[in-house]
């Protein structure tokens, strides 16, 4: 928060908004206390700060976003992460949600196409003494080649179609969530999980979403 936020506010808005994700559904004990102890304040800056403990998304540098908590808590809910498990997470952003899984597994990998945004969540990690997070500048659609294979994915922008480079890099057992843009397009965008199975792949619709494009290469940055 900014400085002039007393602590107890911070607290407060904390307490409430874990209670809202309760009564959203919400029932992991792990992810709600994950949640709990990340502070989302650190991972937004400016005007916005004082909004970290809505539940809602918010803007970050190169005219990304912040995900809502609930679809932070949801999505990493979904995911059933292990704390034994290796994680991939494409769209870095401000790092938020890669700081919520490094909580709950072994070491989390994430990919994201600015520099700069990726430059600010390393400080924040270090900040944060965050020591599980592996992370590089790269288009997230080709994965991970050289730390591959995964026991799960998370995609934190949305896709044309579920990134079969991304498929090809998860475990047999394990599993990728990632939001998908409807055919037809007109912003529609569905979270879609796929569990890699010895036959091939299973395929499970969750939610309708909002999420930033996944946009293919690095960005060309000033
Ligand atoms: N997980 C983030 C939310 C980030 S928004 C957080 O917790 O803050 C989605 C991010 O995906 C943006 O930062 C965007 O730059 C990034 N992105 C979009 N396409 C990408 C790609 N092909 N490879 C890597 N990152 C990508």
């Amino acid at each position: 928060m900014s400085d002039e936020t007393p602590m107890d506010e911070i607290e407060q808005g904390k307490i409430e908004l874990i209670m809202g994700l309760r009564r959203q559904g919400i029932r992991d004990k792990r992810v709600l206390s994950a949640l709990e102890r990340v502070p989302r304040e650190k991972f937004i800056s400016g005007t916005f700060r004082k909004q970290a403990y809505e539940n809602h998304a918010l803007p970050i540098e190169c005219g990304q976003t912040i995900s809502q908590p609930y679809i932070v808590a949801y999505m990493t809910e979904q995911l059933q992460v292990g704390e034994r498990m290796k994680v991939l997470e494409i769209g870095t952003g401000s790092g938020y949600q890669a700081a919520v899984l490094a909580r709950l597994c072994r070491r989390v990998y994430t990919i994201e196409r600015y520099r700069t945004l990726l430059k600010d969540a390393l400080k924040r990690f270090e900040e944060l003494n965050i020591n599980n997070i592996t992370a590089k500048v790269g288009d997230g659609a080709q994965g991970w080649p050289e730390q591959a294979p995964f026991d799960r994915i998370i995609v934190t922008a949305a896709a044309p179609a579920v990134p079969q480079k991304l498929v090809e890099q998860l475990k047999e057992g394990g599993l990728m969530i990632v939001p998908v843009a409807a055919s037809g397009g007109r912003g529609e965008q569905k979270l879609v999980r796929i569990e890699r199975t010895g036959e091939g792949v299973k395929r499970e619709e969750l939610l309708p979403v909002r999420f930033v494009p996944l946009v293919e290469g690095v960005a060309k940055e000033s």
